[in-house]
């Protein structure tokens, strides 16, 4: 006789909170990096869902700088541009 739907354990309520967490658009719910089976698929839909780990924070903070950089080069660029024609079209 068995007490539930799943092999093992009932669902969810750890208390452990790992910021490993996947989500599976399939089951429309997020799964833990302990959850996935061997070969890091959701246990539910079997969906591969290695692929889509997030993005470490180390690599956002590096996209936003790269993005912050380049916008303030841009200014940089048009400042330089202002002045310049200003200068040799002013008089
Ligand atoms: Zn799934």
């Amino acid at each position: 006789m068995r007490p539930g739907p799943g092999p093992d354990g009932p669902d969810g309520a750890r208390a452990d909170e790992s910021d490993q967490v996947i989500w599976c658009d399939s089951c429309d719910r997020q799964v833990g990096e302990e959850e996935l089976t061997e070969d890091g698929a959701c246990p539910d839909c079997g969906a591969d869902l290695l692929g889509r780990r997030p993005i470490p924070l180390s690599f956002k903070l590096m996209g936003i700088a790269t993005v912050i950089y380049l916008i303030w080069r841009l200014y940089q660029l048009v400042e330089w541009l202002i002045h310049h024609f200003a200068a040799h079209h002013g008089r």
